[in-house]
């Protein structure tokens, strides 16, 4: 699983953060994820709970 925030739609809200940390970190006024490749299978839940989280959708998962 794979995950990427759109940089234009992020509100830096920090709903992500909040929920996985692991994943998704700010990086100044935006959030990105951790992981270029594959999130660690340990993660995948909350990483799906945190964009389901996303008030502006912003957070893409490729299965
Ligand atoms: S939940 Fe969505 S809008 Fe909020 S910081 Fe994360 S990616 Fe950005």
């Amino acid at each position: 699983m794979k995950a990427t925030v759109n940089e234009d739609l992020c509100i830096g809200c920090e709903s992500c953060v909040d929920i996985c940390p692991d994943v998704f970190e700010m990086q100044d006024e935006f959030v990105v994820c951790r992981f270029d490749d594959e999130i660690p299978p340990e993660f995948e839940e909350a990483c799906r709970e945190a964009a389901e989280s996303c008030p502006v959708e912003a957070i893409a998962i490729e299965d």
